[in-house]
């Protein structure tokens, strides 16, 4: 980036940095307003439940800071603009997309500082027009990656659902193959699907409103099937006044054998790396954030591998024999249930290995110094696990997550 912005330049966006800290949040919320009021065709690209609990606006705020900081250190955003690349393509962003956003951020930059002198949306233009010449060069790598590789295709394929399997009390497997007979292109595992279903006013004239709504959900099975399985979580409503999850209950509710999705091609850079074969994986998931570890699990060969799951109890926990059996398998692998509030049936049968939550002296037992961590799921878990490995002083280039949401600092 800093290569095609002169020094004055990075000079003028950097001394935005102070006001951008202190209102960050406004100004997304602002430009998140502006946007959808200037450019409702945009709507469908965002989940509207991310926008009323702010979370979305949340993320954008810390990524424009964390933009506007290393200006001049490109490499240490490296892993967001892949994460942000690798999102945007599960969604469909095309080029055009970009001067709108661009259109709307200066729009609120402007708006905030009442008005923002010139030389301030010169350079926030400038900025902006480098970010986006790197997101959409990587964006069209994966998207002719997606379209080239046998199996592939651009946008959204019609699947139809082949089984459908309840996993646990909340969960529900989806079986998928490709309407077309067509084969599936083959993903990488911990990698994710884009689902994108009507919305409750598809059939609206309005034109400020969604006709469908996109969601991710990573692929649970194994890459060597002939065909895709994802697993998802029906989100009850989080408060009695907030609405149920809308994408999980439409599937949990109305899509059953025989029906049709849509599905974006496989995206997401949390994928298992190659590692040495003496090398110790840690697969550590809670509730179901078991998805990419377990894909993960069907494909390790040979490396000493540790699956550790949290659930709430025995009637939460998904996928635990496809689990076992996977492990029994495996030459050197190891399976550790951890129930937080076990049921006394859970008690009887002895269907998890120990109770409580993950605290650090408990994960501390799983760890070696030479140890690959692979880790998804709730918020407050994912804090605690990236908190204790920082503690732990654990090598951060063997710790690699994935959040089931805008991505959010986690020391936050
Ligand atoms: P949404 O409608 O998006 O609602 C989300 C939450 O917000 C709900 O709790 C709801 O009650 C609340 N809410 C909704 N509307 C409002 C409102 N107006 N005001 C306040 N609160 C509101 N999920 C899985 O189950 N399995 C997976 O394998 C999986 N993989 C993922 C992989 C990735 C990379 C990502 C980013 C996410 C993944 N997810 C997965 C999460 C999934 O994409 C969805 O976010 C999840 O299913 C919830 O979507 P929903 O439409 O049901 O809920």
């Amino acid at each position: 980036m800093s290569n095609t912005l002169s020094p004055e330049m990075v000079e003028v966006v950097k001394s935005t940095l102070p006001f951008l800290r202190e209102n960050g949040l406004k100004l997304t919320e602002h430009f998140y307003r502006r946007m959808f009021v200037g450019n409702p065709e945009v709507r469908a690209f965002f989940n509207q439940a991310n926008q009323e609990n702010s979370s979305q606006q949340r993320a954008l705020a810390a990524a424009i800071c964390a933009f506007a900081e290393h200006l001049e250190t490109p490499e240490a955003l490296a892993s967001a603009v892949s994460l942000i690349a690798n999102k945007h393509a599960s969604l469909g962003v095309a080029p055009e997309h970009y001067p709108i956003v661009g259109e709307h951020l200066l729009g609120a930059i402007d708006d905030l500082l009442a008005p923002a002198p010139k030389p301030v949306l010169d350079a926030w233009a400038q900025a902006y027009g480098a970010l986006v010449s790197i997101l959409t060069s990587k964006e069209g790598e994966i998207y002719a990656a997606q379209e080239t590789a046998p199996g592939g295709w651009k946008g959204f394929r019609q699947m139809e659902v082949i089984e459908r399997k309840r996993e646990s009390e909340c969960i529900t497997s989806f079986h998928l193959r490709a309407q077309d007979g067509g084969r599936l292109l083959r993903f990488a595992p911990g990698q994710y699907l884009t689902v994108r279903v009507p919305t409750l006013e598809h059939d609206s004239d309005d034109p400020n409103v969604a006709r469908t709504t996109m969601r991710n959900y990573s692929l649970s099975g194994s890459p060597d099937w002939d065909h895709y399985r994802i697993s998802v979580k029906r989100e009850a409503p989080g408060h009695a006044d907030t609405p149920e999850g809308y994408v999980s209950n439409y599937l949990h509710s109305g899509v059953g054998v025989g029906d049709a999705l849509e599905i974006g091609p496989p995206c997401g850079d949390f994928v298992l790396e190659e590692h040495e074969s003496r090398t110790p994986i840690l697969l550590l998931s809670g509730g179901v954030g078991l998805t990419p570890m377990l894909s993960m699990l069907h494909s390790i060969q040979s490396n000493p591998v540790t699956f550790l799951h949290g659930a709430i109890d025995g009637r939460n926990h998904a996928l635990r024999e496809e689990v076992l059996k996977l492990a029994a398998e495996k030459y050197n692998a190891r399976v550790h249930f951890r129930y937080s509030v076990p049921t006394a049936e859970d008690e009887r049968d002895q269907h998890h290995h120990s109770s409580g939550l993950f605290t650090s002296e408990f994960l501390s037992q799983f760890l070696s110094r030479d140890t690959a961590v692979y880790f998804c799921g709730p918020k407050p878990m994912m804090r605690h696990v990236h908190q204790t490995l920082q503690a732990l002083k654990h090598p951060p280039e063997l710790t690699r997550f994935e959040f089931f949401g805008p991505q959010q600092e986690l020391e936050a």
